[in-house]
């Protein structure tokens, strides 16, 4: 088949913690020459509508996603779904119970960094940035910190604050990997291991979450995305083909301010891979 030249299969809106509404996400998206979008927001599906009716009025491919955050050892790995029906019970029920630990770690981490800075009401001034109470982010910790002039950038504060061992971040258990591929499975998507260049396994630790999750049914891996170097790009496409999953290619994008990659500015897939978008039609 023809493979399109410009897919863009990961973004955040308003909905998680993106500063775009999806319609304007699906604007920016086509201005951008992207011809398949996913919108795939944190733990939650609430903006997929929206975006799919933006999609379809500028003539876009639209596939709607989530991006799962899943715990694996000690580390947080974030799981995209991918075609997934928005509508699908066990799905949306996996969701909720996810995003039901967000508010209570929020309360943790507010505490904790009023211990740490001269800001009080850390809780409440970080609620006015979460558009949904139930998907305080830590990216709208570190919106509000650089508010209150704790910091000079959204990046420093995770350095400083919100990263493993500083004084902000509560370690949290999120969904298993098992649970979030099975949620992605029955509601007929494809589940992608997103930005695996990003975690600190070991390379025996990664080979086996690769293998556990291809047993899984798991369907493939993001090899282009904005936060993957070129050296990246090449160490996962051989573990694509290694492990036979389809590739995928996501900005991750958030805000035009804070991220480092704008929709559909990508390289493009290296040839030799099965893009998963074939299997989203
Ligand atoms: P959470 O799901 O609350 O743990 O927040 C994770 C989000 O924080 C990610 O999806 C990114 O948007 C953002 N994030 C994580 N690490 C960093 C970092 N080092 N710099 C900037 N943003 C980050
Ligand atoms: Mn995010
Ligand atoms: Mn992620
Ligand atoms: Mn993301």
């Amino acid at each position: 088949m023809l493979v399109p030249a410009n897919a863009d299969l990961h973004c955040h809106s308003t909905v998680s913690d993106g500063t775009l509404a999806p319609a304007a996400l699906a604007r920016r998206a086509h201005a951008n020459g992207v011809q398949i979008w996913a919108l795939t927001d944190h733990d939650e599906t609430g903006g997929l509508h929206e975006a799919a009716s933006a999609a379809q009025a500028l003539g876009l491919h639209f596939v709607p996603g989530v991006e799962i955050s899943v715990s694996v050892g000690d580390q947080t790995v974030h799981i995209l779904g991918l075609g997934i029906d928005p509508s699908n019970p066990l799905l949306l029920g996996g969701l909720a119970q996810v995003r039901a630990g967000r508010d209570a770690r929020a309360h943790l981490m507010a505490k904790a960094l009023e211990q740490h800075t001269a800001i009080s009401g850390v809780y409440e001034g970080v609620s006015r940035y979460a558009g949904n109470p139930a998907l305080i982010s830590r990216t709208h910790f570190a919106r509000y910190l650089v508010e209150q002039g704790v910091c000079g950038t959204t990046h420093e504060v995770f350095g400083r604050f919100l990263t493993p061992g500083k004084p902000g971040y509560v370690e949290h258990t999120w969904a298993t990997l098992q649970d979030a591929v099975e949620w992605i499975r029955a509601a007929g998507g494809q589940a992608v291991i997103a930005h695996p260049g990003r975690y600190r396994f070991t390379p025996t630790e990664e080979w086996a979450l690769f293998s556990s999750f291809k047993e899984m049914g798991g369907a493939g891996v993001e090899v282009v995305t904005g936060s993957h170097t070129a050296s990246d790009f090449r160490k996962y496409a051989s573990l694509a083909l290694a492990f036979s999953l389809r590739a995928s290619r996501g900005s991750d994008f958030h805000s035009a301010r804070e991220s480092r990659c704008d929709l559909g500015q990508l390289p493009a897939l290296p040839a030799d891979l099965s893009p998963i978008w074939e299997l989203l039609h």
